[in-house]
């Protein structure tokens, strides 16, 4: 395998094959893997961080991209976030092409990657939120052989998931879309930040459910699924609107009463809980719009 120096006595290997990443990973547990390093270069550039050898994903052959298999998308770890926003892609994952907008800069998105932001699990990482919210699931590949879990639960902390050291996220699997999505996220301005609060709502026309899923607010995507059990039974499915105008403010309300903000330099817990509220009902109403009177 072709092995370069990327800075003085660290080796970076760049295999072609997910089987060659995955041996390289048995082999050597402490390799530090490398997909877009817009969350990894950061450490090293600063000196926080000095790996000893460096496994890119880069070349990996087929990790980067998407299918459709039947109802489900299947994505490649090495999804960019441009990659996302490509429009046939966005027409089937509207809600994750909305959050990869809102994400740094079009370098940033150019190059940083959905496993990337699956496997630093910061509980302000844009996509999170979304893929609870579609019920996604990760496959997780190592040596041992392929794992399957939902986001929901490979989450485990801040900057915690379950991934073990010698495995990768090989793929991301999530429904087509059957119904709205929406994506809203507050910053300390607008553009070129992570989010103070965000909020992630995916509806299933054919279900009949709403899953609403708040970021930045709690160690992990917060999900308040009495509120949508709630919601979805004050909804005219038929006409494609809520029953009455006091819904998306409730809904609001009880998304707010969810939230399990911490004070930091971005933000308050209080600020942080109130914008989480406010963003909650403006998705229900974007989703369910009020018909226009003459
Ligand atoms: C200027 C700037 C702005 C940013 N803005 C945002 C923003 O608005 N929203 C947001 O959510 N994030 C933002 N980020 C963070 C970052 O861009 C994302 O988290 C991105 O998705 C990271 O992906 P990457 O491919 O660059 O990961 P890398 O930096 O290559 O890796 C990050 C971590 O994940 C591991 N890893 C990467 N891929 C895999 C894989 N397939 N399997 C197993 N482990 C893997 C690496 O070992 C490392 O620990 C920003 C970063 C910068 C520098």
């Amino acid at each position: 395998m072709p092995s370069t120096t990327l800075l003085p006595g660290m080796t970076v290997i760049a295999p072609t094959t997910l089987a060659a990443a995955v041996a390289a990973l048995a082999d050597d547990p402490g390799i530090t893997v490398l997909a877009g390093g817009t969350d990894l270069m950061v450490g090293v550039n600063d000196g926080r961080h000095r790996p000893a050898s460096v496994l890119s994903l880069r070349r990996v052959d087929g990790l980067r991209g998407w299918q459709r298999e039947g109802d489900e998308l299947v994505l490649g770890g090495a999804t960019t976030y441009t990659d996302l926003l490509a429009p046939d892609l966005a027409a089937l994952a509207p809600g994750l092409a909305m959050a990869a907008r809102t994400v740094g800069s079009p370098q940033i998105r150019n190059t940083g990657t959905i496993g990337g932001n699956l496997a630093t699990a910061s509980p302000a990482g844009d996509t999170l939120p979304v893929l609870v919210a579609l019920g996604a699931e990760v496959v997780l590949v190592s040596h041992r052989g392929e794992r399957r879990m939902p986001v929901e639960q490979f989450l485990t902390g801040p900057k915690r998931s379950a991934l073990d050291p010698d495995e990768l996220v090989a793929e991301v699997r999530l429904p087509a879309a059957d119904g709205p999505q929406e994506y809203l996220k507050i910053g300390v301005r607008n553009a070129m930040v992570i989010a103070v609060a965000s909020c992630a709502l995916v509806v299933r026309r054919t279900e009949r459910t709403v899953r609403c899923v708040l970021g930045a607010v709690g160690p992990v995507p917060v999900r308040a699924p009495e509120a949508e059990a709630w919601v979805a039974g004050r909804i005219d499915w038929d006409a494609g609107r809520l029953n009455d105008g006091s819904v998306a403010a409730e809904f609001g309300s009880q998304l707010a009463a969810a939230a399990r903000p911490i004070d930091d330099h971005r933000a308050t817990a209080a600020y942080r809980r109130t914008a989480a509220g406010v963003l909650a009902r403006r998705a229900l109403e974007r989703a369910f719009p009020a018909p226009v009177v003459p």
